[in-house]
């Protein structure tokens, strides 16, 4: 096991290509150029255009932006009331802050098994899991294809649950014919650079619920209010607020909002470029029986933010690693998405552990991530079909 896996020849390439890039172009630069010259570093007028921005992407009625993915989530689960005492599903396969949102909130994280062929949660067992403490379902559209959101919509309101989809991946995706962002009960976003769309940092939480809008907007804020109806006491002049509940500083600044505006422009750009990639490495690979190949559900038109790759182990001599070390070898550097959050020492210490999600954990056994950003040129993309086609051809059972 584990030895160097290595087809030997020349490398397919000469230079390293890794998993995943931003894209930032000259408007860009000139976006967050006229920030800095402005008045408004922050809390100025980049931030309510970016939310309008969303809402017309998404077809959602309120957005809210924040400084990053996680700080959504969290505001998003205290909105929707999760507290002490209370459980959350959510799936093994995705990063951390999914679940880590529920433990903040004093709330316990239920891991429910995924699907084996879309790699998504699996509505089924979110039912079987669902028991009186379950307050909320926190959905991941993992790769950016959407969770199958009329099966879990069902579930949770027959159950009373709040479905918080975490869109991190899901930008451009629709389902259904409708944006993701403005189904589930409240949808997160990510602009890390790694994902479709950045502003370095940033996150923001889409909603159609007024209630919950208002919430997330005193929580993004220390709890602090200036609208007057909400307001506890008397109004002693111009300059008072109040702070009427315990929140954080989760603002997103100016620079951030006006970058993510820019790069939002050019969404149909990078969401049609995925697309094609995708489409490329999903056919090559179809012919290759060594490698499974993610299935699509006929409602998502997805703008896929990973490309994973899973290999068949029985028809290869080769494990994941060896895989992935002979594709580091061709100068294709991979990764892998994720590890399963229960994998990890915190939550073995909070009494977790292997053998909760078998499809999760073969899965995790099996997959890497190959490069998909906008920027790959044709022969990158043509780079990475050789190399994978030349590993499982040569390591074939
Ligand atoms: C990136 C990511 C997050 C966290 O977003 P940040 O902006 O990095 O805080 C949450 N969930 C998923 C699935 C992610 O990929």
């Amino acid at each position: 096991m584990n030895k160097p896996a290595i087809c030997g020849g020349k490398a397919v390439r000469e230079e390293k290509l890794f998993y995943g890039h931003q894209y930032i172009d000259d408007a860009d630069i000139q976006a967050v150029v006229d920030v800095l010259k402005s008045d408004y570093l922050t809390c100025g007028p980049k931030i309510g255009e970016l939310e309008q921005k969303l809402c017309d992407l998404t077809g959602a009625k309120y957005a809210v932006v924040c400084s990053n993915g996680t700080a959504a989530l969290h505001i998003a689960a205290l909105a929707a009331g999760v507290g002490e005492g209370d459980e959350v599903i959510t799936t093994p396969i995705t990063f951390a802050a999914s679940a880590n949102c529920a433990l903040y909130c004093g709330a316990k994280p239920v891991f429910a098994d995924i699907n084996p062929e879309t790699y998504n949660i699996d509505p089924a067992k979110v039912a079987e899991l669902t028991t009186e403490k379950t307050k909320a379902v926190v959905a991941v559209d993992f790769t950016g294809q959407s969770v199958e959101l009329d099966r879990l919509m069902a579930h949770c309101k027959e159950n009373n649950l709040v479905l918080i989809e975490d869109g991190a991946h899901v930008i451009g995706t629709s389902y259904d014919g409708r944006m993701n962002g403005s189904i589930a009960d409240m949808t997160t976003f990510s602009f890390h650079p790694v994902k479709t769309i950045t502003g370095g940092e940033g996150g923001a939480v889409l909603t159609n619920n007024e209630e919950y809008y208002k919430k997330l907007l005193l929580y993004r804020a220390h709890g602090i209010t200036r609208d007057a109806s909400l307001m506890e006491k008397e109004v002693h002049g111009p300059w008072y607020y109040e702070q009427i509940d315990l929140g954080f500083n989760y603002r997103m600044t100016d620079m951030q909002a006006a970058l993510i505006i820019s790069q939002m422009d050019k969404l149909p750009l990078f969401s049609e470029r995925r697309k094609e990639i995708v489409k490329a490495y999903d056919e090559a690979f179809k012919e290759l029986p060594q490698i499974f190949v993610q299935k699509e559900i006929p409602e998502s038109d997805t703008t896929r933010h990973l490309y994973i790759l899973r290999i068949v182990p029985e028809k290869l001599t080769i494990d994941r690693k060896q895989f992935f070390d002979a594709l580091a070898a061709e100068n294709i550097c991979c990764n892998v998405h994720y590890i399963p959050t229960y994998y990890f020492p915190y939550y073995e210490k909070l009494g977790y552990g292997k053998g909760l999600c078998p499809e999760a954990e073969r899965l995790y056994d099996e997959m890497l991530t190959l490069p998909l950003y906008y920027g790959m040129t044709d022969k990158d993309v043509a780079d990475v079909i050789e190399a994978v086609t030349k590993i499982a051809t040569y390591f074939a059972k």
